[in-house]
């Protein structure tokens, strides 16, 4: 449509030179009789006659060609709104894309329960993460969180007090990690936090505090408390390491933290790949 309309403008333009060129040709021509005349007729009167008649052609050229202008001028002018009003439109419909994109992308990138990152953001985050601390010589520590017997939460007092377990205690992470850490929903009741720059020793004290606090959270149900705890495994990046054997350590260590009673945090040994 809108290629139609520019096609449309180019032989607008075309044909508009095309009669500027033409009026340049006739008025030559007029002048040239005019001067012929001038020189070949002997007769004042027929003189005056033969030049009246040419001016008057001259003139009714002159006056074809800018009634012609005009009305080509009210055309050129109505496709160009035409064009201003479908342009626009396009911008609208772009903008609405791009829009609905981006909450599209966010969509993919967040868990709806708990309204954290998900696992794929967690996945493209830690290959970042990975990078930079194997560039910068940084350490970089990863958690694997569990609620305990959330099974038994769900069975007790129904799934929507687990679902709202699972969103308080993600709150209670989300608020105590920095900002610049990330704390992803992993999938069911397990979350992982990613510590960026962090020493093991020192990431394991913070989740030692997540612990703590989510063990001492007050969830509620009809009056009575709901007791809640998280075992967690964390492992420290190690240079022979990958995604993977970091995270398996951690996820080895969770293990233990649940073998060995749960509400606990084990420390993975660097050396146990
Ligand atoms: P453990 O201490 O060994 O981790 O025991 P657990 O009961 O927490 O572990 P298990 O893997 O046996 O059970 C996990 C439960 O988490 C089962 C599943 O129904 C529940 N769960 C997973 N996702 C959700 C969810 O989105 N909402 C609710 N309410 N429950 C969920
Ligand atoms: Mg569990
Ligand atoms: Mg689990």
């Amino acid at each position: 449509m809108v290629e139609n309309q520019l096609n449309l403008a180019v032989h607008d333009s075309r044909s508009s030179a095309a009669e500027s060129i033409e009026l340049t040709r006739g008025l030559d021509s007029q002048i040239s009789a005019l001067g012929e005349i001038a020189q070949s007729e002997p007769d004042p009167a027929n003189l005056k006659q033969s030049i009246e008649a040419r001016v008057q052609a001259i003139r009714s050229s002159l006056t074809d060609y800018v009634e012609t202008y005009r009305r080509n001028q009210t055309v050129y002018e109505t496709r160009i709104l035409d064009l201003t009003t479908q342009l626009q439109g396009f911008q609208r419909e772009s903008d609405q894309l791009r829009q609905t994109l981006a909450a599209e992308q966010e969509k993919a990138y967040r868990d709806p329960l708990t309204q954290l990152p998900n696992r794929l953001a967690y996945n493209e985050r830690a290959r970042v993460e990975l990078l930079r601390a194997r560039r910068n010589h940084s350490p970089l520590t990863l958690a694997v969180l569990d609620l305990d017997r959330f099974k038994q939460i769900n069975d007790t007092y129904g799934h929507q007090v687990g679902d709202k377990v699972l969103r308080h205690s993600a709150a209670l992470c989300q608020r105590r990690v920095r900002a610049t850490d990330l704390i992803a929903r992993f999938g069911g009741e397990e979350f992982v936090v990613l510590f960026p720059e962090t020493p093991l020793d020192r990431a394991a004290e913070v989740c030692e505090e997540l612990r703590g606090q989510l063990g001492q959270a007050a969830f509620q149900y009809q009056g009575q408390r709901v007791p809640v705890t998280i075992s967690v495994g964390v492992s420290g990046l190690v240079e022979s390491d990958t995604l993977e054997s970091l995270f398996e350590r951690a996820d080895r260590a969770l293990y233990q933290a649940k073998n060995g009673g749960r509400n606990k945090v084990s420390v993975a040994d660097p050396g146990s790949s």
